[in-house]
């Protein structure tokens, strides 16, 4: 019997945990993880085609254009068939249509909305680095990376500029991502005060 691959995308502000709790989902499924962010980093650093497009944008803070984001995820789709979970996509309207108008990519779609307050948001966003290599996001204690060994850094994203910058994309562009699967019932709201722990066992709750 064919096995259903369970798909979720992981939605909310900067510094709310989609990559952190993104990635352990995708462990607990034994599925493939994507975080478009992370990737878009690993490009620009690469010196790739795409990376020099979208180099500018994330200088500035901004969205990268759909022509880059979802190039970027349908390329990946097309080589990752199972069960997946993306951390950062969709991120527009646009975005959400274009993996909602595939059923290849909709079925058994589900979309986590972590909800954080803004000031907890902005303490996280003061107080993380995140690995060279495998991008984990992690807090300032460690020096090199638990899982790979890696360098850590703290993104160049990571400012109050820089922050306030992706929370007002994130209320102007993301918003309505929200809403759209809200209006599909496709969408699990969380609350993502807390602990990484205490975050877990409430995604949990709501989907094992
Ligand atoms: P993140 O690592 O998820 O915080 O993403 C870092 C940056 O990558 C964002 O601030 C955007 O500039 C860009 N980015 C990531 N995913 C997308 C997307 N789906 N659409 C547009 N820009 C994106």
């Amino acid at each position: 019997m064919k096995k259903v691959p369970l798909r979720f995308v992981m939605l909310g502000p900067p510094a709310s945990g989609k990559g952190t709790q993104g990635r352990k989902l995708a462990e607990h499924l034994g599925a493939e993880y994507l975080s478009t962010g992370a990737q878009l980093r690993r490009e620009v650093a690469s010196g790739s085609e795409l990376g020099k497009q979208a180099d500018v944008y994330l200088s500035n803070n901004d969205y990268v254009p759909d022509s880059l984001a979802v190039l970027l995820v349908e390329s990946w789709l097309q080589t990752h068939q199972g069960s997946w979970v993306l951390d950062g996509f969709p991120r527009r309207l646009s975005q959400a249509e274009f993996l909602c108008s595939e059923p290849e990519f909709s079925e058994n779609l589900q979309a986590i909305h972590l909800k954080v307050p803004v000031e907890e948001l902005r303490r996280r966003v003061a107080g993380r680095q995140e690995c060279t290599i495998c991008h984990r996001s992690l807090g300032l204690e460690p020096t090199v990376c638990p899982d790979c060994g890696g360098e850590l850094m703290e993104r160049h994203d990571d400012t109050d500029e820089g922050f306030e910058s992706r929370y007002q994309w994130f209320e102007s562009e993301t918003f309505p991502v929200l809403d759209y699967f809200a209006s599909r019932d496709m969408l699990i709201e969380v609350d993502g005060k807390g602990s990484v722990d205490e975050v877990w066992a409430r995604i949990e709750k709501e989907i094992f």
